[in-house]
């Protein structure tokens, strides 16, 4: 969690009010962009395939098809598909920072020795490229789980108030689009059948069960899509600010709104800002104010009492359990917060 606190600290150095638009500007890419200035001196050359391949318990080498997939979401997902038909890794280990994570030279080892390697895409690793080409894997292959996703590229004009952060430029490039499509179980229908395809070209002998598997999976999100569209449909358009800008696909599919991502200093806020924050909350009937699960900062406390808003907190799922049923848990909580902060 002290990483998170740290990117929240950051991350919260100034107040952005985002309008008219549910999507703001994307606050994780520019923070990976920093980590891969240093991705030489931290990702080395592996040794051969051989010397590392993974030891069963009865001490021979195991057959299955070794995978490795980047953070939480992409584990879930890949680990539903494969059960125990593949080996599968998760590099970024749940409790770091997906945003600010730099690679170790294990991770090239991994990437190394595996066959496949499971990705969010749209810009959320850009930690891969160098640690991909530092693994000098050819027979990798890579699967790109976001792949035919309409990606939400637009970004809100955004008002900006209170000193600038020169740590945290919002000035970069967002031609990938925002990467949280995680958190719309309707586009992970498509992430999940990505990744079975991928698979499935890679080990066509365990074909049967990757699309079991997958199918089951599948069943299971139209089932929470479907909880989600009874439940939020009796509050449209809800209207909610939040701290980290994660929710625009979520808030596309279920009618809801973010109008404004809101970020504030370590020390105290400018009168300014929380007059616009005021003022956002006004102008839009803003209905909830959402934190997340491991950031406690009095200031959100405050600005929430300001706003005369409770301050909730709404889970990106980028850290939890490894099981691949933890998303289905984590999603139905934050349908509930949803429920009672829009209610
Ligand atoms: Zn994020």
């Amino acid at each position: 969690m002290i990483g998170r606190q740290k990117k929240y600290q950051r991350l919260l150095s100034y107040l952005v009010m985002g309008l008219l638009l549910p999507f703001i500007a994307n606050c994780g890419q520019s923070s990976v962009n920093q980590t891969n200035q240093n991705q030489n001196q931290t990702a080395t050359t592996p040794s051969t395939p051989e010397q590392s391949s993974s030891v069963s318990t009865s001490g021979e080498k195991s057959k299955k098809l070794k995978v490795v997939t980047t953070f939480l979401p992409m584990y879930w997902f890949t680990k539903a598909v494969t059960g125990d038909a593949a080996d599968v890794e998760i590099l970024i280990p749940p409790g770091s920072e997906v945003h600010d994570f730099q690679a170790k030279p294990d991770d090239v080892q991994a990437i190394a020795n595996a066959s496949v390697l499971v990705k969010n895409g749209l810009g959320l690793e850009a930690f891969l490229q160098d640690t991909i080409k530092n693994a000098q894997n050819p027979k990798l292959l890579e699967i790109d789980a976001s792949k035919g996703i309409d990606i939400l590229k637009e970004i809100s004009p955004v008002e900006k108030a209170g000193k600038k952060d020169e740590d945290h430029d919002h000035n970069h490039n967002h031609a990938e689009g925002n990467p949280h499509v995680w958190l719309d179980p309707v586009l992970v229908k498509q992430q999940v059948t990505n990744i079975k395809e991928g698979l499935i070209a890679k080990d066509p002998e365990n074909k049967a069960t990757y699309e079991a598997n997958a199918a089951a999976y599948i069943k299971e999100l139209d089932n929470l899509n479907s909880e989600f569209q009874q439940t939020l449909q009796k509050t449209p358009k809800c209207t909610f600010i939040t701290f980290h800008d994660a929710y625009p696909y979520l808030a596309k599919r279920y009618n809801l709104k973010q109008v404004a991502v809101v970020e504030i200093p370590e020390d105290q806020l400018a009168p300014t800002d929380v007059k616009n924050a005021i003022d956002a909350v006004k102008k839009y009937k803003v209905k909830a104010l959402f934190s997340e699960p491991g950031v406690d900062n009095k200031l959100l406390t405050s600005l929430a009492k300001d706003l005369n808003l409770t301050l909730r907190e709404l889970d990106s799922l980028e850290n939890g359990d490894t099981n691949p049923q933890d998303y289905f848990q984590a999603m139905k909580a934050n349908l509930q917060i949803l429920e009672t902060a829009c209610r």
